[in-house]
């Protein structure tokens, strides 16, 4: 069954030197426990379509065009406070570029991972941190992570937490930009097999947005290509792997 259906996306940037279209003409259907690949060279516009799929492209950008429907919820055509609430995290979630630096200094990894259960889910600090502490331990984290500050883990936990957070509220869709870039390589390949393990595990439906073609191979059950703002090839991963 589809659980995510994009129509038709353009997103803009509206900057001094005039409009770039970053996205344009995306359209695809990600099926349930699907996970789709979204590979390209650098700056055809992967991050643009992962951050316009939540409805919020970031600053100058907008999306001037298409639909995005999950759960019967066309996101674009809901209003900001509406989209946090209906949206973020519950239904979309996206481990976006850099989330591992987004992390609080001066709140625990439990305090911050328990917000959007606090927030959107009306648990109580103590059972939120219950969940945290489970949800850390599937990451493969100790669940005395919850103590700590950002600044005590190491890139690869913290890629780990973030990981855990994106999840926690059991999202329709997982979006994960660049989930291995910026990691030593040793790192990589464990955040690699963490998501091969999840994957197989939670039956994630989810978008994998990679620059990586090895990466989208280890994974993906469906490949896009993207270049210059638009999806140029589409298929299962046979297809595109046997034939590039
Ligand atoms: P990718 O993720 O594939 O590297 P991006 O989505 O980051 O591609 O970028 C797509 C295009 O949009 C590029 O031409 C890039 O320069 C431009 N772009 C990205 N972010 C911004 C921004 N905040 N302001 C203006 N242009 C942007
Ligand atoms: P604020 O009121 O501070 O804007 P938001 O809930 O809109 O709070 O989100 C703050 C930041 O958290 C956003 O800019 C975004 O980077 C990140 N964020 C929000 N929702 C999600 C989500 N579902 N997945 C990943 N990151 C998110």
């Amino acid at each position: 069954s589809v659980v995510l259906e994009v129509n038709d996306l353009e997103t803009h940037y509206y900057t001094s030197r005039g409009t770039v279209k970053a996205v344009h003409d995306v359209s695809f259907k990600l099926n349930k426990e699907e996970v789709l690949g979204i590979a390209g060279e650098s700056g055809c516009g992967k991050s643009t379509l992962g951050w316009s799929i939540m409805g919020m492209p970031p600053p100058p950008g907008r999306v001037v065009k298409g639909s995005v429907k999950v759960d019967g919820i066309d996101v674009l055509k809901l209003s900001d406070a509406e989209r946090r609430r209906t949206v973020l995290w519950k239904k979309i979630s996206m481990v976006f570029q850099g989330a591992i630096n987004a992390f609080n200094p001066v709140y625990t990894i439990g305090d911050q991972l328990a917000e959007p259960l606090i927030i959107h889910e009306n648990y109580t600090k103590k059972e939120a941190i219950e969940k945290v502490k489970e949800y850390l331990k599937m990451v493969g984290l100790n669940p005395d992570v919850v103590k700590r500050y950002p600044h005590e883990l190491s890139g690869g936990m913290k890629q780990r937490a973030v990981i855990a957070m994106a999840l926690i509220l059991e999202p329709t869709v997982f979006i994960a930009d660049e989930p291995t870039t910026a990691l030593d390589v040793v790192v990589q390949a464990q955040i690699l097999n963490l998501m091969k393990e999840l994957k197989k595990e939670k039956k994630l439906s989810f978008i994998l947005i990679t620059h990586d073609m090895s990466v989208i191979a280890e994974l993906a059950d469906k490949v896009a290509i993207m270049y210059a703002g638009e999806i140029v090839e589409l298929g299962t991963s046979e297809q595109i792997f046997l034939n590039p």
